[in-house]
């Protein structure tokens, strides 16, 4: 049986925001089996608090921003990408700011600090959600899908007319070495000609050659060069596994991303939510504990 995980304690995250520019420090707080991942602003009156869902999604173009009446939680997608791949069902994400910090422009500093914060497993069994018939969302030729699969696994196309992207495509069994060796370190990434415009719709003011890959109309600017021959692509994973954490479930699927971002996952986990019947809730049990075998031998049990 594989049950629901949470930290076994509090850990702390420090940077600034890419948009915002603001400073921001995120703690990581243990949260009781069947809680889901909540945002905090410790900064405002009342502590005001908001689960990561799919509704609760309010911007989507250049960043996954969660939105309540009176506050927000700005680019959520690389922290929680990390509760994705290391499974960690519950946890309290406390800030003191507007904007998750962006650290290197990847997940890496957020699963360190998770994994330094301990994993525990909960009493509660972990409920996945499978996948029982493939679901579709397309605008022009962006397009997503989820197919059934007896797995986590990931495949992102992108296609940028530019020399130093072009074509990419990865397909991926997420596990949490997979996650650790192709995904976590991949930076997040943006076109020096788009800065200005960025900066006069006030974003990107945090934004530098420390925490994102920057390229003019020919080349990486970054002396450092890239971390993977296709970053740009694997960061696309990464994202795509941050906002999978707003259908508030884990998914047993194969998801498929055809030039899509933020916004067209958004819709897909919103017509996943609204499609019961192409989903059954599922527990796991398999007599291996290693996370790499245990969906070659699981055996599923429906509850529902
Ligand atoms: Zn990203």
């Amino acid at each position: 049986m594989f049950f629901q995980k949470t930290i076994r304690k509090s850990i702390e995250v420090r940077g600034i925001g890419i948009h915002s520019g603001e400073p921001c420090t995120l703690k990581f707080k243990p949260a009781p089996a069947n809680t889901g991942v909540y945002f905090i602003r410790a900064d405002l009156p009342g502590r005001p608090f908001l689960k990561v869902s799919s509704n609760h999604v309010q911007a989507v173009s250049y960043q996954t921003v969660l939105g309540g009446e009176h506050f927000k939680v700005a680019t959520i997608e690389h922290c929680v990408s990390s509760l994705s791949a290391l499974r960690i069902d519950n946890v309290y994400i406390e800030l003191n700011g507007p904007e998750i910090p962006i650290c290197d422009g990847s997940s890496l500093y957020f699963s360190r600090a998770l994994l330094a914060a301990e994993l525990i497993e909960l009493d509660e069994p972990r409920k996945y959600c499978y996948i029982t018939e493939p679901i579709s969302y397309s605008e022009g030729d962006k397009h997503a899908y989820v197919l059934p699969y007896h797995g986590l696994r990931v495949a992102v196309t992108i296609d940028f007319p530019h020399p130093a992207i072009g074509h990419q495509t990865l397909d991926l069994e997420i596990t949490e070495q997979s996650f650790a060796r192709e995904i976590s370190a991949a930076r997040t990434f943006g076109f020096l000609k788009d800065v200005e415009q960025l900066k006069a719709s006030g974003l990107a003011k945090g934004g530098s050659l420390d925490n994102c890959i920057v390229l003019d109309d020919h080349k990486v600017l970054n002396s450092e060069g890239l971390r993977y021959k296709d970053e740009f692509v694997r960061h696309k994973v990464l994202d795509a596994l941050g906002d999978l954490v707003t259908l508030e479930m884990p998914l047993m699927g194969h998801l498929i991303l055809h030039k899509a971002g933020h916004d067209i996952m958004n819709k897909l986990v919103k017509k996943i939510v609204a499609q019961p019947q192409s989903y059954r809730f599922v527990e796991l049990g398999a007599d291996v504990s290693t996370e790499i075998k245990k969906f070659s031998t699981w055996t599923m049990q429906e509850i529902s």
